[in-house]
């Protein structure tokens, strides 16, 4: 059985693969998953060229299921996620693209806790569409469609959780890439009394100002922006608004990790866990021994990230694409949150976000990569985990090696024929010299293993 769903949601070119015969077909299945008849639908899209049709096609066959859908029309996804755990929905699906290029989209499923649809449920609405066992009801039964705002509650939920602003001279450039959020987080951080300039913040499925990915290259304006405005802080936030990315006062970009590592320590009380991926830098471990808290340490991903969140009850969870999950109000990651989050600690701390990230220690961390065929993937990581065999290891997500004085950890990715390498030491030195080490163990093992 072929396989629809990759590793968030279902995504592919907007009618090449994203055929309003498609989408209707799989909202079918889902629909039929959840139960039909009389099942409460949440749906809300981003501002892509292809989501409103993406959307009709999905509500089509929802209805066909027998659901009653409420269409939230544009909202971010933690929008969604929040109204289908906190209000009387079963499911919801949001039709979006999240960072990838614009001309392709994509569609989530969350059940009725507002957590992502993986693993076995995807099996699950894969064996419906495939095996053609959509239930069509009657033409007495078919759903109905009604209009519903999942903004609001949204607001209401970012605004409850913010700390006002009483220093009127700070100020914000906040660019959230022409997407979902762009009228959203603005809005709220003026009733929280800040100070907001915007750019890219009408939304747009062309893009035009910057693609959508919270990276640094994309974020060059942004940062030219702050250092010309003298502003004190940048926000950046990708297409479907549950990742931020932060520009510190001297327009420093700031790692996700560095990101989660200032969140855990404010959130962090004795006793308390957070979850992280096996990537994650060693900032996080410092962060938890000085808290007296724990990592707990998952597979790249955020569904892996999510689940054990879950199992462990945990405050806070976090990835170093800029996705934040705030766990006892949200539990999804949440772009808005994020930024509410990281200018309440400046307000309580009256301080600036470069002072915060310099009583931080400095790692280093470096990332390449090694073209390696896919059948190759699984020996080649016994392979490693074998020359490594001396040393401590982790081995949940790859092979990552503890070194006294640094990490590498040498990981097959998911969805490409590569194994990435990504290094950490608190020197840059040591940082290259295990990058070095790292490329010349794969590249021997690949050679030794074509051979
Ligand atoms: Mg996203």
């Amino acid at each position: 059985m072929a396989k629809l769903f990759g590793t968030t949601g279902i995504r592919g070119l907007a009618n090449e693969f994203l055929t309003p015969e498609f989408c209707s077909k799989i909202a079918g299945a889902f629909g039929t998953y959840i139960g039909g008849r009389g099942k409460k639908v949440l749906i809300a899209m981003d501002p892509r060229t292809s989501s409103e049709m993406v959307k009709n096609s999905a509500i089509s066959g929802l209805l066909s299921a027998g659901c009653d859908v409420y269409d939230s029309g544009i909202a971010p996804t933690p929008a969604v996620q929040y109204s289908v755990r906190n209000l009387d929905f079963d499911a919801g699906i949001m039709i979006t693209g999240s960072h990838i290029p614009p001309e392709r989209n994509g569609l989530k499923f969350f059940v009725s806790d507002g957590t992502e649809v993986y693993g076995p449920l995807e099996e699950e609405i894969e064996k419906i569409f495939f095996g053609d066992k959509i239930k069509r009801v009657a033409w007495t039964e078919i759903g109905m469609v009604h209009q519903f705002d999942c903004v609001m509650p949204y607001k209401k939920m970012l605004l409850d959780a913010g700390i006002k602003n009483e220093n009127k001279n700070f100020k914000i450039i906040l660019d959230p890439g022409h997407g979902a959020q762009c009228s959203i987080v603005s809005f709220v951080l003026r009733e929280l009394g800040y100070d907001v300039l915007t750019i890219n913040a009408q939304p747009d499925g062309f893009f035009p100002g910057r693609h959508s990915e919270p990276d640094q290259k994309n974020l060059k304006n942004l940062i030219e922006i702050i250092k010309i405005m003298g502003a004190d802080i940048g926000i950046g936030i990708d297409g479907d608004g549950d990742r931020t990315i932060f520009v510190d006062d001297c327009g420093n970009f700031i790692m996700g990790d560095i990101t989660g590592s200032i969140l855990t320590d404010d959130l962090m009380k004795e006793g308390d866990s957070v979850v992280t991926p096996v990537s994650t830098s060693s900032l996080i471990d410092w962060v938890c021994d000085k808290n007296k808290g724990k990592v707990i340490k998952t597979k790249v991903g955020a569904a892996d990230v999510v689940a054990e969140l879950l199992k462990n009850d945990s405050v806070f969870a976090f990835e170093e694409n800029g996705g934040n999950i705030f766990a006892k109000i949200n539990l999804c990651r949440d772009g808005g949150l994020t930024a509410v989050y990281m200018l309440n600690i400046l307000a309580k701390r009256k301080k600036k976000l470069s002072e915060i990230v310099s009583e931080f220690p400095k790692y280093h961390q470096l990332k390449d990569k090694i073209n390696c065929p896919d059948e190759l993937k699984q020996k080649l990581t016994a392979k490693v985990k074998e020359i490594y065999c001396n040393e401590e290891v982790i081995d949940i997500d790859g092979i990552k090696i503890l070194f006294s004085d640094g990490w590498m950890l040498l990981r097959p990715s998911g969805t490409e024929p590569i194994f990435r390498i990504f290094v950490e030491s608190q020197t840059e030195e040591r940082a290259k010299k295990l990058m070095e080490q790292g490329l010349k163990t794969v590249n021997e093992a690949v050679l030794k293993l074509k051979n």
